[in-house]
């Protein structure tokens, strides 16, 4: 038997969405980003599979207020938070995941569970139910900024954009706790995701949201879908924007089967992408494959992501706008 060693690679996202103002706020995501990048992949080195990888991956990101996902996440138009999140084990080529669950720290938990289930997928009452199985202890993952950003919408009975603009989610003054008004407010912004490759080569892709923000009860996002987060023993994609642009797209199944199917990695996001901008969509994706190669895509002005390919960190906060692709 081989013990050859992979080198692992990883890759992460915070979302994707428009223009990304104010150096102050670049260089605090980036920071943010590749301080999780930094530890995942240190775990990544000490032997953790690519499956434990994406899970504390997305925890750490679900964790961190800044993004829609867990803690910070943003209200629907009854102000409820309700989160999904999925995980793919690219190895076992099994898909697991929560819809529409509240009231817990950690959705991608849930899915880690659910990866050993037959039943795989559940909606609000089944996870309610197995968060209470579990003795999940309750958690409100509502934050000031998005109370006061649900509250703003609220005024103007919902009529503004519902994902508005990224400025907020990442300009210096939220970053340093000053808080924003929700008029220029980018609820549904800062979907978090994971995509890992392990040292025996295995893949994983985990995604986690709180939603697009203000929509109706029952929305079902893309993030718990292999629309949004898919992987085979190949290749694994996480995508992030508009989510029901990413479900018309299919876009990280597509992404993942071309990348197996006969094209690259590079050459899959890029045929993927131009298809997705022609059609007007706004989304981004990350990706990597079994043989290391990293890519990532995106229709809309920004995407925040972050990457260690064994050499080096990089990221992509600094694309120009709209249609991009790139790889290393
Ligand atoms: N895709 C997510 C959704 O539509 C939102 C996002 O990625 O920002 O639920």
């Amino acid at each position: 038997m081989s013990h050859s060693v992979v080198q692992p690679k990883l890759i992460i996202h915070g979302g994707a969405g428009s223009s990304l103002q104010g150096k102050g706020g670049v260089a605090a995501v980036r920071q943010l980003l590749s301080g999780i990048v930094e530890t995942v992949y240190q775990a990544l080195l000490r032997g953790a599979s690519a499956r434990e990888a994406v899970v504390l991956g997305c925890r750490l990101l679900e964790d961190e207020p800044r993004f829609n996902a867990g803690t910070g996440s943003v209200l629907q138009s009854d102000g409820q938070i309700r989160m999904s999140a999925s995980l793919m084990d690219g190895a076992a080529q099994r898909f697991s995941g929560t819809i529409n669950v509240s009231r817990i720290q950690n959705p991608i938990e849930l899915a880690d569970f659910l990866q050993g289930q037959s039943d795989r997928v559940l909606s609000d009452a089944g996870s309610a139910e197995l968060s209470r199985e579990l003795g999940l202890p309750i958690y409100n993952p509502l934050t000031d900024l998005r109370l006061n950003e649900w509250i703003e919408e609220r005024k103007d009975n919902f009529s503004k954009r519902s994902m508005a603009s990224t400025v907020a989610e990442v300009s210096g003054a939220e970053l340093s706790g000053a808080g924003v008004s929700g008029a220029d407010s980018s609820a549904g912004r800062g979907t978090i995701g994971v995509v890992a490759l392990d040292q025996q080569g295995r893949v994983a892709a985990g995604t986690s949201t709180g939603g697009k923000g203000f929509e109706r009860i029952g929305r079902v996002s893309d993030s718990a879908t292999p629309a949004g987060n898919y992987a085979t023993d190949r290749a694994g994609v996480s995508c992030t924007g508009i989510g029901e642009d990413i479900l018309d797209e299919c876009l990280a199944a597509k992404i993942v089967i071309r990348a197996g199917d006969g094209l690259s990695l590079a050459e899959a996001f890029a045929r993927s992408m131009q298809e997705a901008a022609g059609r007007g969509r706004d989304l981004g994706a990350i990706g990597l494959d079994a043989t290391g190669a990293i890519a990532w895509g995106k229709t809309s002005e920004v995407l925040l992501a972050a990457y260690h390919n064994g050499d080096r960190l990089g990221d992509t906060l600094e694309l120009p706008d709209g249609l991009q692709t790139g790889s290393c």
